[in-house]
This record gives structure tokens, C-alpha cells and sequence, in this order.
């Protein structure tokens, strides 16, 4: 049993239907109103189910509220397909419920933002670079939330690719490919002689072997820094 292939065909099947995905479009097409609102700290999006109701954070970047609508969105088509409701409980419970239950959410709110055709396409043509995030967010006009999910997903090698910023440096966002297993947490920070900061410090990109913070295997990374921003993808290592 394969959840994914599943989300992203729900997820196909909404953006033919409703394209093109404007707020209003992504909202409408389940029967769901929408509005804007200050949400708790960390928090982007709600659903208020008895309401039919989405709430998105009134202070996150537009291209960000659009994908935590799509979000949302998802979890109404998650909620409403009672063959793929019923492959999550029986594949997991308690908190690997929500955990993979978000995941599922954001695979999908990805794939109907950016077809996962295009990222296909931009693999192809210039490999597992985490210089494809900011270049693929600006050229389909998405958040680069929506790009890292596509290319943990979609990449040939199986990684962990996120976006950090701040000082001292920390995690924005990340995402991995299914076969891997450790999890990189929002706010996540890393060591002052770590090729992330230092690519952050210098505007260097960086090329090494590396772990992650709180990770003990080592990964090939590839980190890109730009706009006060790294991008970074962390390859398994090959045998
Ligand atoms: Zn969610």
C-alpha cells in the first residue's frame, strides 16, 4: 500500500479541476470559505471543520498563505476519501499519525502548486541543486516551502532539503524523501563551524560531507546561499 502515489493523484485531480488556483479557486472548490487572520505564534493555517471555514495567517508572504491554503484544502480531500483514511490508520497511530498526516498534506498542497512534471523536468536538466529553490519558487510564482517538498520527493537521490536563515542560523522549513528517516525540526539550529553557516557567513556556496543537527550519519551536502537565505540538499550517501 502506497499513500503517496494516492495524495498526489487527489492532488492532480483538484488543480485540473479548479485551475487556475487562486485563493479564491483553492477554497471554493471544496465548498470552503476564507479569510485572514493574526494566528498563534508558528501557526499559518487552520480549518474550522463545523464551519467549513479556512483560516490563514494574515501576516505570512502571499505565495506562504497560498500553500497553507492548499494545505488545508488537503486535509478536507484526505478527510473525505475513506479508502486512503483508512491505509493511514492502519499504517500508523498517535503522533506518526500527524506527523505523516501533515506530510501527506503538504505533498499534495505541492503537487497541486507546482506539477510535479515541471520538477521532473528541472531534476533532469540540472541535477539535485538546492539552487533550484529559489529559481523554480520564482519562476511558477510559489513558495519555496512548495519547491523543497517537490525535490525531497521527486529527487533521484534520496535527501533532506530545507531553507534556514536567521543568527544564529536555524531551520525555516525542510522536507525528506520517504526512505529516509530522521526528521529535521522547524527551528532547528546548527554549530558555529557548520558548512551551513559558514555558507551563510561567507555567501560561499559549500560542497562537503556533512551530518545534520542531531543526526549521526553523514550526508553529501550541497548548500546555496542567497538572499540572506541557504538553501540546502542532503543527499544519502551512495555505496
Ligand atoms: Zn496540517
Amino acid at each position: 500500500m502506497n499513500l503517496r502515489p494516492k495524495v498526489i493523484a487527489l492532488a492532480q485531480g483538484y488543480r485540473k479541476a479548479h485551475a487556475p488556483l487562486t485563493p479564491e479557486r483553492l477554497a471554493g472548490g471544496i465548498g470552503a470559505s476564507l479569510s485572514y487572520s493574526k494566528l498563534p505564534e508558528g501557526k499559518f493555517g487552520a480549518l474550522v471543520p463545523e464551519q467549513n471555514h479556512i483560516l490563514v495567517d494574515q501576516d505570512s508572504p502571499p505565495k506562504r498563505q497560498r500553500f497553507t491554503l492548499a494545505h488545508e484544502v488537503m486535509h478536507v480531500l484526505i478527510q473525505q476519501d475513506d479508502d486512503l483514511l483508512s491505509d493511514l490508520h492502519e499504517a500508523y497511530e498517535g503522533q506518526e499519525l500527524e506527523k505523516e498526516l501533515e506530510a501527506l498534506c503538504n505533498l499534495g498542497a505541492a503537487e497541486m502548486l507546482l506539477p510535479g512534471e515541471v520538477v521532473d523536468a528541472a531534476l533532469a536538466k540540472k541535477g539535485q541543486s538546492p539552487r533550484l529553490i529559489p529559481e523554480l519558487a520564482e519562476l511558477h510564482q510559489v513558495s519555496e516551502e512548495v519547491v523543497i517538498i517537490a525535490l525531497a520527493e521527486r529527487g533521484p537521490t534520496p535527501s533532506i532539503v530545507l531553507m534556514a536563515g536567521s543568527k544564529p542560523l536555524r531551520v525555516y522549513f525542510s522536507a525528506k524523501h520517504p526512505r529516509i528517516q530522521g526528521r529535521v525540526s522547524r527551528g532547528a539550529g546548527f554549530r558555529r563551524n557548520d558548512p551551513l553557516v559558514i555558507a551563510f557567513e561567507t555567501g560561499l556556496p559549500q560542497k562537503t560531507k556533512t551530518a545534520l543537527p542531531n543526526h549521526a550519519v553523514l550526508y553529501s551536502l550541497e548548500a546555496y546561499p542567497k538572499g540572506g537565505r541557504v538553501y540546502a540538499v542532503y543527499k544519502e550517501l551512495q555505496n
